[in-house]
């Protein structure tokens, strides 16, 4: 066993190492887990390539148990959200987010996920997924380089080793409610903006009557 999953307050004799280990059940939970996220097999733009790259075997993601790229949703703990995030697909990204079982983790990879990037005032592009999905790392650079995307792989380990058991969303009693899917018209409708947008028609909007 390695020694990360001791508990620092109870040392293990020397002679024992290896083969005794006083843990929690949240450490050696999250330890299985942390060691074994399965991203989803997809790309948006330029990040993408350097997201493959990422798992070839100069850079080897399968260290990590990461190897198993999965091209369904419902095999996947994590969305590497790898390019830039136009109107146009939004839509169908947070389906597919509500499609991941939980406990399921996002990654903003490069400037356009995080925050529009080159593109911020176009358009046609969403500044940033942030304003769609619940991003739990952003890896900056554009594109960030395979380093940076392992960097974000261990900052997102870190995160998953310190979650409680009974803290994780999917583990609690009662049922999740799925994200709303915005809505592409003359322009993308955030459905969670709904209640901030006036009335078109005059007179019905409560804060102007
Ligand atoms: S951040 Fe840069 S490299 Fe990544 S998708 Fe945007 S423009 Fe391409």
């Amino acid at each position: 066993m390695p020694d990360d999953l001791n508990l620092p307050e109870f040392p293990i004799p020397e002679d024992l190492r290896g083969q005794v280990t006083i843990t929690t059940l949240d450490r050696i939970y999250n330890w299985g887990r942390r060691a074994s996220v399965w991203p989803m097999f997809w790309g948006l733009a330029c990040c993408a390539i350097e997201m493959i790259a990422t798992a070839t075997s100069r850079y080897d993601m399968a260290r990590f148990g990461m190897e198993v790229m999965r091209p369904s949703p419902r095999q996947t703990d994590l969305m590497i959200i790898s390019g830039t995030v136009t109107k146009k697909l939004i839509p169908q990204i947070v389906r597919l987010y509500n499609q991941v079982p939980e406990p399921k983790y996002v990654m903003a990879m490069g400037a356009c996920a995080s925050g529009g990037g080159p593109f911020k005032e176009g358009y046609n592009v969403v500044s940033g997924v942030d304003q769609f999905l619940p991003v739990d790392v952003y890896v900056p650079g554009c594109p960030p380089t395979p380093q940076a995307l392992i960097h974000g792989f261990l900052t997102l380990h870190k995160k998953i080793a310190a979650q409680p058991i009974k803290a994780i969303p999917g583990y609690r009693k009662g049922t999740l409610e799925p994200l709303p899917i915005p809505v592409l018209g003359p322009d993308l409708i955030n459905l969670r903006d709904l209640p901030r947008i006036p009335s078109a028609v005059p007179g019905s909007d409560p804060e102007t009557a």
